[in-house]
């Protein structure tokens, strides 16, 4: 069911024709290279991995027959502190996804100063194609394979798409066995009975607010009656709209999988999440009218969340976006040709390095009172998360202004800074 057979079109990180996500990644570290000054000399430490590996993962299914599935685990660098990351579940996972998703890590966790190189994981699988007894199977062989690498104090997966406090109880379950006690600190995004964090699964939705709140008052936007439209409603898309909705905002198109839908009036968010819930998608929602996916992105809106997957916002639709303000909730949805366009059209992007960043926070958050056994209340945690948020955010926010550069060379200046200065005084081994 997943064999790769001479069949299987060219992964696009082998395609020539095609960028592929760390193609982008590469882009995005060049342009940021002639404002790194003598620390310009490391440069390349981020232009590779630091290692990954490739594991077959295969299980039984329920009709007895094997599957073979691909498997990944990238760490991209590991100068900062051990390598921290998601892991994916998804059909077109592949290796150049993994790399750049795992170098972003970096970009993120330096930007908001928390003490995490980068790394990432996935699968090439739908799991909405397998039980929930295939799931677990797939998850314990998976985290096997990579228990090689990961580690409470090594490397720490946690939730990304597909992903979630279930498949995190069973990672965490099956690298205690194979250690002989109990780590809990191996994982964040466990369920709170487990070691894991209040808020966790808020965090990243929140901290995409948080900087959308303080983008928005930077350039005089106000959030009430501000018009929203967001793609993907998911953990992170469902609950920053949630809180766009509940701070006066008004939610007038969402897209997923099943389908785009708008209310020029403002959707009732609470309904929606409820109607997701339920169906597992925005399609069919009684309460907004379906909308056809292209016409999506012209959708007359003053903030565009995307917070689906990567790739999304291409040369071929940048130019019919109205928003104002693109607040990236997924990881890597703007291709540089988009930016270029978007900075031409004086659309202010916050990029994903920095705006989805209260995810891995609270997951540090959540690593820190499992190695201390001491755990916060969700007000701490929130409180925390935002004070974060809104520091890195208003220092990315300086260099932007000081350089005259996009708010994403901003990031990646302030972070390369950080992984690089640290390489440096690390030094080379031996
Ligand atoms: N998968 C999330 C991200 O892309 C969270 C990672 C984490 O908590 O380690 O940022």
């Amino acid at each position: 069911m997943a064999s790769h057979s001479g069949t299987h079109p060219l992964p696009s990180y082998l395609d020539p024709n095609h960028l592929g996500p760390w193609g982008v990644y590469l882009q995005q570290v060049d342009r940021v290279t002639p404002y790194l000054g003598s620390l310009a000399r490391w440069v390349e430490t981020l232009k590779r991995p630091k290692r990954a590996l490739i594991v077959d993962v295969p299980i039984e299914l329920d009709n007895g027959t094997i599957a073979h599935f691909e498997g990944y685990r990238v760490q991209h660098n590991t100068s900062r502190g051990p390598g921290k990351g998601g892991v994916r579940f998804h059909q077109d996972v592949t290796l150049s996804e993994v790399m750049a998703l795992s170098a972003w890590m970096s970009i993120k966790n330096a930007a908001v100063n928390v003490p995490y190189g980068g790394a990432k994981g996935g699968i090439r699988v739908d799991p909405k194609t397998l039980s929930k007894g295939e799931l677990e199977r797939l998850t314990r062989r998976y985290t096997s394979e990579i228990g090689i690498i990961i580690g409470p104090s090594k490397d720490i997966p946690a939730p990304d798409v597909n992903t979630n406090g279930q498949i995190m109880a069973w990672m965490m379950d099956t690298y205690s066995m194979n250690v002989g006690s109990t780590a809990t600190g191996v994982v964040t995004g466990k369920p709170v009975d487990l070691g894991g964090s209040l808020g966790r699964v808020e965090a990243t939705g929140r901290g995409v607010f948080t900087v959308g709140v303080e983008a928005a008052r930077l350039t005089g936007m106000p959030i009430e009656g501000a018009r929203v439209a967001v793609q993907g409603f998911g953990n992170v898309g469902g609950t920053a709209g949630k809180l766009f909705a509940d701070a006066g905002a008004k939610v007038v198109a969402v897209q997923d999988h099943t389908g785009s839908i708008q209310n020029d009036k403002g959707m009732d968010v609470t309904a929606l999440l409820a109607h997701v819930q339920k169906t597992g998608g925005v399609g069919g929602f009684a309460g907004a009218e379906p909308m056809a996916n292209d016409a999506f992105w012209g959708v007359a809106c003053d903030i565009l969340i995307p917070a689906a997957l990567e790739g999304q916002i291409t040369e071929h639709n940048a130019g019919k976006i109205q928003a104002k303000m693109v607040i990236e909730g997924a990881n890597g949805p703007t291709t540089p040709e988009a930016d270029d366009i978007l900075h031409d059209k004086g659309v202010l992007v916050v990029p994903d390095v920095i705006a989805n960043a209260g995810g891995v926070t609270v997951s540090y958050f959540e690593w820190v009172q499992d190695f201390s056994s001491f755990f916060w209340t969700e007000e701490e945690i929130n409180a925390r998360l935002v004070r974060i948020m809104k520091e890195a955010f208003a220092g990315v926010w300086h260099v932007a202004q000081d350089n005259k550069v996009s708010l994403r060379t901003a990031t990646f200046i302030v972070a390369c800074k950080r992984i690089l200065h640290a390489r440096e005084m690390r030094g080379l081994y031996p």
